[in-house]
């Protein structure tokens, strides 16, 4: 019954409203107060779905969907997350369930050969990789692996002056990250990146600041790059700041959540270029590359580093296999004991597409948004903001547009910048608002700009085609009764 209604879901999803329209605090008026006392039947149960939790859903399926990054889904994801919740095994050490860690060691290899990682990330050289929930965690673990690291050398009383460094452009995540590892929240730099650079972030800005940072007596930690930055898809040069790091002994992680996946064809392998010199790699395998929520995959190059900082051994937990010391054990490569059988689904997904399948599914998303920028670009009212990376395309309504319309209602008025960001900002809420599609925003040097990722699971050309008019059609509106 449930999946016959979630069948009919995937038919009719892109007839939704994909931004949910509810207001805030819709669902308590319709719902009873407490837990019922007598059992209720599924039936009730589904129908009260059908009522009251769709319409408070955003459809992230909905082939209108280009906002923040996709999540994509698969019948293969699907089937091995359903097999996973029907095993509902905890395989925190190799003995609660032997598959579960030698399945992940496996599948983590696979992907890891896909993306042509060097061989010291994966288990058949001297590193290895896990599958944890998402990047937030995953960033975590690393951060806190290369401050004991760190601290084990300097001495713990020097906590205070570890110094994590990233760009303007990095996910907050990282930030985050850095402030639950105890790292002083003066000592995070997030350095300025640019327009010039296309949002990199530059070797040149990262090693100045260091040189600051070590004259007054701090200690260079760790390293954030990121490959396909969540504002604008900006591509950090790997090879040039590992090779900066390396001077002063820092951690380098690669953050690649959404693009990484589609460094498994050739064509965009060149922008993990200088991995190598890197000590730990991540992307989303629930973001791109069609494995349901959630499964983030982290690399390592050293796992004994996390191991050392995440290891627990409590006598209940203790085993023959544990004390071998010839197993897994991915309770000490992640935050939780407890774990998911995560790797089920990776491997019902690499099996069921092949490399061939994975790697035209990414191309073909790539392909819509050069589509998607061939429409924008041909309109003279709007620009590309930055450089389209991998699938995502930032534009706006120019300044000038707005001004030419000011001067043909004979009006009088400047129109700044500051008035470009406003009337962006108002087409974009009309096209949410509007039900038909769903984009977000950035804002890059204060520049406010819309993305429009594409990638979802079941978006078709006709789609963006059709994303494209909408965005012109509300244009139209604002630009016709525009006053700054
Ligand atoms: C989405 C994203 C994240 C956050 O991912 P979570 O899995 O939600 O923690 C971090 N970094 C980048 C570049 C992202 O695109």
């Amino acid at each position: 019954m449930i999946i016959d209604f979630l069948a009919d879901y995937y038919r009719d999803v892109e007839k939704y409203p994909v931004l949910s329209q509810v207001k805030p605090g819709y669902l308590q008026k319709c719902l009873p107060e407490s837990t019922p006392h007598n059992p209720e039947p599924i039936e009730t149960i589904l129908e009260d779905v059908k009522k009251h939790i769709v319409p408070g859903l955003t459809h992230w399926q909905s082939p209108n969907f280009f906002a923040y990054f996709q999540c994509t889904s698969s019948i293969a994801g699907f089937l091995g997350e359903m097999l996973s919740t029907g095993f509902n095994v905890v395989g925190f050490s190799w003995i609660a369930s032997p598959a579960a860690t030698e399945l992940e060691t496996i599948v983590v290899d696979w992907l890891g050969e896909m993306l042509e990682l060097p061989k010291s990330f994966l288990f058949s050289g001297k590193g290895g990789g896990v599958l944890q929930g998402t990047t937030c965690e995953a960033v975590l673990c690393t951060i806190v692996a290369a401050r004991d690291q760190m601290l084990s050398q300097i001495g713990k009383e020097n906590l205070i002056k570890l110094v994590v460094y990233a760009s303007d452009q990095t996910h907050s995540a990282i930030q985050k990250a850095a402030k639950i590892a105890g790292i002083h929240p003066m000592n995070f730099r997030a350095i300025k990146t640019s327009k010039l650079t296309s949002y990199a972030l530059s070797p040149d800005s990262l090693r100045a600041q260091i040189r600051k940072d070590v004259e007054a007596g701090l200690v260079p930690l760790f390293l954030c790059a990121t490959v396909g930055t969540t504002p604008t898809a900006a591509i950090d040069p790997l090879d040039k700041l590992c090779a900066v790091a390396k001077e002063y002994g820092m951690w380098v992680h690669v953050d690649a959540a959404y693009a990484g996946s589609a460094c498994i064809c050739p064509e965009f392998r060149p922008f993990i270029h200088g991995v190598e010199g890197a000590n730990s790699f991540s992307l989303n395998a629930h973001k791109w590359f069609l494995t349901t929520l959630d499964c983030c995959c982290l690399w390592v190059k050293d796992p004994s580093a996390l191991i050392k900082s995440l290891s627990t051994n409590p006598e209940y937990l203790r085993n023959k296999a544990t004390d071998s010391k010839q197993v897994v054990d991915y309770k000490d490569w992640q935050i939780t004991l407890s774990r998911r059988f995560r790797s089920l689904k990776l491997w019902f997904v690499l099996r069921s597409y092949g490399v061939h399948n994975l790697r035209s599914f990414m191309r073909n998303h790539v392909k819509m948004a050069k589509l998607f920028e061939g429409l924008v670009a041909k309109d003279k009212r709007f620009e590309i903001v930055v450089p389209t990376n991998f699938a995502m395309v930032c534009f706006r309504i120019l300044p000038s547009a707005l001004s030419e319309t000011v001067y043909k209602n004979g009006k009088l008025g400047m129109v700044s910048e500051e008035d470009a960001n406003e009337a962006n900002r108002k087409l974009l809420e009309s096209i949410n608002m509007s039900g038909c599609v769903f984009m977000t925003h950035a804002v890059v040097e204060g520049v406010y700009v819309i993305r429009f990722a594409v990638g979802a699971t079941l978006v078709e050309e006709r789609h963006v085609i059709t994303a494209w008019k909408v965005v012109q059609e509300h244009a139209n509106a604002i630009l016709s009764t525009y006053e700054p």
